[in-house]
């Protein structure tokens, strides 16, 4: 699976033939003169009116992509299904999204500031001692975060459509627009709403996992997980021990592969758990979280039950000609984390810049080229962090013992300092040659003593 999402990338950061930056050498010479010819954009202007993209699926993937194309002189049509939407998610963002996507703080309804990580044998270690006053994780509501962007995006001059897009037809000459066929349910024609086409000259997919876009462009699918999560009301006493604070559970019992969780929402817990590779016991392992925190969370009501699928590696084709993929759709997920709003948001946003860069604010037609520099800057800037998440999903999903360790390993305040930094900030943090030596060598003092560990167990169950 590792494989995939590497091959995935590495093929799709290749350069392209389309490359308009040529190097010309003068062959059989003595001295040779490189002359680097930058080509001007060649691509025709747009007349008489802007550059028309339509952004299919208003979460926080279309939400920042629109609001990027409308103030760069683009005209944007943003697409979502339902305005109301509620999407299965925890809802935790990074605290640098605040600050990058200018978020208000209203919006924010809990700020997580400590975290439990609590082992296969249940040892809790507490996370969250290395945060400074001002840092958190923000807890939002999707259904708020989403509708704030959307509209943020139409004050830029986005018009927004309550539609469903059913499917698009490829332009059938260079240059020619695609043809969209939604459902209006802006229309006064009741709940069933009104078929309609519509013409656009490019299409950014951030319609999320089950994205229509993908399938119209033949973008391959992805491997994924399958997140079981039910939001519980538990008692107000109840709802204060978790209102700062977010717990994940691993073992055999929770995940084969992945984690469980307790994550505090506005007004109730969100309990679940995901796996890739045992699908169709998810059901059975939910009951592992829900025993485990079952002292805090007695009593509760179950409110509403998800299972949604989360991408754990980008589509094989995130590009075509004047179509791209974002967010959940294009396979912005991380692994091990499961965390994709920020990478969503930022991936829409990224997107529409290189297309407002193409198309020079609007005025001129843009191409495959123009929206490959999207995907060559996303690769560049997210393949590590991306990697690390994967191997480290590897080295300690494999069994208890492992899971053990790393829970062991997180208590090093180096390594929780690294992690939030990390998290919160989505950069890779130089760290302090000794400290990064003593986080070496302590997941390796973690593992061996696992491994005695691991033996002990196995004799138990012989
Ligand atoms: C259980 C669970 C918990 C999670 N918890 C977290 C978390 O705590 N933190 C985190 O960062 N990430 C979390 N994630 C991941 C996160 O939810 C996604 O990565 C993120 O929502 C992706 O955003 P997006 O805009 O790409 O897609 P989405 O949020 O899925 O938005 C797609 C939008 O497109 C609309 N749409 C779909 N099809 C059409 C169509 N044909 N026409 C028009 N509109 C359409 C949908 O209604 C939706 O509004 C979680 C995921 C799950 C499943």
């Amino acid at each position: 699976m590792a494989s995939i999402a590497l091959k995935s990338f590495i093929g799709l950061r290749q350069t392209t033939s389309e490359n308009k930056s040529i190097v010309l050498t003068k062959p059989n010479t003595q001295t040779y003169h490189k002359i680097r010819i930058n080509a001007s954009k060649t691509s025709p202007r747009v007349n008489g009116r802007n550059l028309k993209v339509a952004v299919v699926g208003g979460g926080p993937a279309g939400g920042a992509a629109a609001e990027t194309l409308a103030k760069g002189g683009i005209e944007t049509i943003l697409f979502e299904r339902k305005m109301d939407n509620c999407k299965p998610c925890g809802g935790a963002i990074p605290l640098c999204m605040v600050g990058e996507f200018d978020l208000p703080l209203d919006i924010i309804d809990r700020r997580v500031t400590k975290m439990k990580m609590i082992s296969p044998s249940n040892v809790a270690v507490d996370i969250g001692q290395t945060l400074k006053p001002h840092e958190y994780i923000g807890m939002v509501r999707r259904e708020v975060l989403d509708a704030y962007l959307r509209d943020r995006a139409a004050t830029a001059g986005a018009t927004v459509i309550n539609g469903l897009l059913l499917k698009m037809d490829l332009p059938k000459s260079t240059g020619s627009p695609y043809k969209l066929h939604y459902t209006d349910y802006n229309a006064k024609t009741g709940g069933a709403g009104e078929k309609k086409t519509m013409e656009a000259d490019a299409v950014i997919g951030a319609d999320g996992a089950n994205s229509r876009v993908a399938k119209n462009i033949n973008a391959g699918e992805y491997e994924y997980a399958i997140a079981f999560q039910e939001r519980i009301k538990i008692s107000d006493d109840k709802m204060k021990y978790y209102e700062n604070l977010a717990e994940m559970y691993v073992g055999d019992d929770v995940s084969p592969d992945f984690y469980g969780w307790v994550f505090p929402t506005c007004d109730h817990v969100a309990v679940g758990t995901g796996t890739v590779t045992h699908k169709g016991d998810i059901k059975k392992l939910q009951i592992a979280p829900r025993l485990r925190a079952r002292d805090k969370i007695e009593g509760g009501k179950i409110i509403r039950v998800e299972a949604p699928p989360i991408p754990e590696h980008p589509r094989p084709r995130r590009v075509l000609d004047r179509v791209a993929l974002v967010g959940d759709a294009a396979g912005y997920v991380t692994k091990c984390s499961g965390e994709g709003i920020y990478f969503a948001a930022k991936s829409g946003r990224m997107c529409a810049e290189a297309i407002v860069e193409g198309s020079e604010n609007g005025i001129r037609m843009v191409d495959e080229s123009d929206l490959r520099k999207y995907l060559e800057k996303w690769d560049k800037t997210y393949w590590p962090p991306y990697k690390v998440l994967d191997v480290l999903q590897k080295v300690f999903s494999r069994s208890n013992p492992p899971r053990e360790a790393f829970v062991e390993m997180c208590a090093d305040e180096y390594v929780q300092k690294m992690t939030f930094d990390s998290y919160l900030y989505k950069k890779v943090v130089p760290g302090n040659p000794l400290d990064d030596l003593k986080l070496a060598v302590n997941p390796i003092g973690s593992l061996v003593r696992a491994n005695p560990l691991r033996r002990e167990m196995e004799k138990l169950s012989v």
